[in-house]
């Protein structure tokens, strides 16, 4: 059975969020991880909260954390997702337009990549009839859907591991649809069966 590490970035000390204070990256993230780790449980799935405290945990830590479950269980048997809201450039703290969804790996061809085309098959799947005009953020520019970048959480990470941004944080619109019964159980929803997928294809349950 492949072990699911569900990390929700920030902690209580950062100021991302909302320009109106309403959504705060780092407790909105907490609750949607929790409920992810959740439902994956009761369905038998065997999913944990990689960060359960409120306090910053640093990259390192984090890394740490996760490395130890791949050198326990080999890093094939283990899969990273951390869940985020985007914001657009530069992140100043007021309101843009940007909106969407996408999804993060490291650089070059992974394994990783197979875990985020099973969030964006999902995403597609769970959003698309909730926000008709969804933009899903992609760089096809080497075949696959996910964006790729260096963050530490997807380099450090020794298993397959991809980084959620969902929707924007500084997007009027996408606040109000974020912090929704129904938007939250969207966000919940995708990740889920995105994991499950994922788990379905490549381990066995
Ligand atoms: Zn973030």
């Amino acid at each position: 059975m492949i072990k699911i590490e569900i990390d929700n970035g920030h902690g209580i000390k950062s100021l991302k969020g909302s320009p109106d204070g309403r959504l705060k990256e780092w407790k909105y993230a907490r609750e949607i991880a929790r409920e992810v780790v959740k439902r994956l449980k009761a369905e038998g799935y065997d999913a944990e909260l990689l960060v359960p405290e409120d306090a910053d945990i640093s990259l390192g830590e984090r890394c740490n954390r996760v490395n130890a479950v791949c050198d326990r269980l080999g890093t094939k048997n283990v899969c990273l997702v951390s869940i985020h809201c985007n914001a657009a450039p530069p992140d100043d703290g007021r309101w843009h337009n940007a909106r969407g969804w996408e999804a993060w790996t490291s650089v070059g061809q992974t394994q990783g990549d197979k875990l985020a085309d099973c969030l964006y098959d999902a995403a597609e799947r769970v959003l698309r009839p909730l926000i008709p005009d969804l933009r899903l953020r992609v760089d096809t520019t080497d075949g696959d859907r996910d964006k790729e970048s260096n963050f530490a959480i997807l380099r450090w990470s020794k298993c397959p591991a991809c980084l959620t941004e969902n929707l924007f944080q500084d997007n009027r619109e996408d606040v109000e649809w974020l912090l929704s019964l129904c938007g939250r159980d969207a966000v919940v929803r995708l990740h889920v069966e995105g994991i499950k997928a994922y788990v379905g294809k490549y381990g066995k349950k």
